[in-house]
């Protein structure tokens, strides 16, 4: 297998120079942390309380790896610049390299959005062969030790600084301390920071929480090469606010299986009964997931996800009162409703801020200036989640503030002009895939189309 090329300043020359670090959670971003600190010399210790696999499998600490898992293509430049070649490692161990304009049907409640070569791709593949991807990547990195089974349990130290993490071996039944001179926080939706940084004494960090009360349904499945159009090789049927409380993916993923994910809000969520699945996929905006399914054989039960709310923790307002050697990062920092599939993105992108901020030496301690930063690169896919979110009138947070609410109708409304615009239709899935600023929305040739074209089109299950 190849070896990781480490990007200047985090040369081999360096190795082991730059201190310790223990990186908290060996999940998406715990791995490209580490993978980030060894490119700085730092000897990592990455703590993860589960056994880790050897070949791609699912996992307790990951519940949510059961479910389809988008990385856009942001997400996957940000982790191609981070470990060269990661695409086409996936692809090579069963990975489909599908281009969003084209070969993914996104049917809204307004029909199929324009087909055309977009060059923007996402890659068909479970997140247990995403992470496997990653994390074999990182292991061979000879200054990145990996202990499975140990739970970090404590910090100690002071407000200022982190000066030991209590680990549990959960083999052994033993505990010990460690004392780095970097902590990274990648312990995901259930990290307990909020209970650390209480034992450091340092003051609260402030939350938002926007929950629509999001419910997932997943079953794996064989399907015929007959039962899938030829225009289409992944479907997407999103919700589409309060008239449309439930949506669907179907994605091929490695060894022939495919993987049909179900979506509800609030009353809608989907159960875990097998024969209400069908009947749930046939309720979507189109029915192509639910003929697809019926030539099928399912190969798994249905598994169900309802940890899907949106949380903010304010880390950028308190970085000056935080430990300077403390960074927190992924679903620790924020986690995001996943219907939107930003969180790997953002967890990729995060890790390369980190990698920018720990080559600029000027700046020590790094956690500060990387916190305000983390909480800017957070801004935009906060908003775009919660403002869809906020549509529904079930949703629990803040809000619906005026913007939000406006933002929630507008994008419908390119989503609308995309079943006719092709400029709307890029525009839209560039947003998507987190390519294009929300901004992109305003250009004037999708502004117009939006308010022309958006306005005419009807409800596609009306129209069938
Ligand atoms: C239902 C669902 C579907 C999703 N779909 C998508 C999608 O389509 N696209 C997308 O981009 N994102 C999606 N996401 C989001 C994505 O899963 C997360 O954003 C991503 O996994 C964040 O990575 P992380 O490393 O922060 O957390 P995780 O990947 O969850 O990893 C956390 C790790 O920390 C370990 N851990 C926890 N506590 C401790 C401790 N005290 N000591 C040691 N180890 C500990 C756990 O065992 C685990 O390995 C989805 C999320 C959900 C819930």
């Amino acid at each position: 297998m190849r070896r990781l090329v480490m990007s200047a300043p985090g040369n081999a020359a360096s190795l082991g120079t730059a201190g310790q670090a223990v990186v908290i959670g060996a999940g998406f971003a715990g791995l490209l942390a580490a993978r980030v600190l060894a490119g700085h010399g730092h000897d990592v210790v990455v703590l993860d309380r589960d056994r880790i696999p050897v070949r791609p499998a699912r996992r307790p600490g990951v519940p949510q790896d059961a479910h389809v898992h988008a990385l856009f293509d942001r997400g996957l430049r940000a982790l191609e610049g981070l470990l060269p070649g990661f695409g086409e490692e996936l692809c090579r161990r069963g990975g489909h390299r599908i281009d969003v304009g084209r070969d993914l049907a996104v049917v809204s409640r307004h029909g199929r959005g324009v087909r055309f070569t977009s060059g923007l791709h996402v890659i068909g593949a479970s997140r247990p062969l995403m992470e496997a991807v990653i994390r074999d990547r990182v292991r061979e990195l000879p200054n990145v030790r990996l202990l499975e089974r140990h739970q970090a349990d404590a910090l100690a130290g002071t407000r200022g600084h982190v000066e030991r993490v209590d680990v549990r071996d959960l083999t052994a039944h033993g505990v010990f301390t460690l004392a780095p001179d970097l902590v990274v926080d990648a312990s995901g939706r259930g990290s307990r920071l909020p209970g650390w940084l209480a034992q450091l004494g340092c003051a609260r960090v402030r939350e938002t929480v926007v929950d629509a009360h999001v419910g997932y349904a997943t079953r794996l499945f064989s399907l015929p090469d007959s039962a899938v159009p030829s225009d289409w090789r992944a479907c997407y049927a999103p919700a589409g606010g309060p008239a449309l409380t439930r949506g669907g993916v179907l994605a091929p993923i490695e060894n022939d299986r495919w993987i049909a994910t179900l979506i509800g809000v609030g009353a809608d969520r989907p159960g875990r009964a097998a024969e209400d699945f069908l009947p749930f996929a046939r309720t979507l905006a189109t029915s192509a997931i639910a003929d697809a399914l019926s030539k099928g054989e399912p190969l798994s039960p249905v598994m169900c996800s309802r940890s899907t709310r949106n949380r903010r923790r304010h880390l950028a307002r308190a970085a000056s009162r935080l430990p300077g050697n403390l960074l927190v990062i992924g679903d620790s920092a924020l986690s995001l409703d996943p219907v939107y599939a930003q969180g790997m993105t953002v967890a990729a992108l995060s890790a390369a801020l980190l990698d920018r901020h720990l080559s600029d030496r000027s700046h020590r301690p790094p956690a500060p200036r990387y916190h305000r930063a983390l909480g800017a690169l957070h801004a935009v896919p906060w908003m775009l989640a919660t403002a869809s979110d906020l549509r529904y009138p079930g949703t629990d947070g803040p809000g619906p503030r005026a913007h939000q609410r406006l933002l929630g109708w507008y994008a419908d409304r390119v989503l609308a002009a995309g079943i006719q615009d092709s400029r709307a239709q890029k525009a839209f899935l560039e947003v998507l895939n987190m390519t294009g600023h929300p901004a992109r929305l305003l250009a004037p040739s999708v502004l117009a189309a939006a308010l022309l074209r958006g306005g005419t089109s009807t409800d596609s299950r009306e129209r069938s």
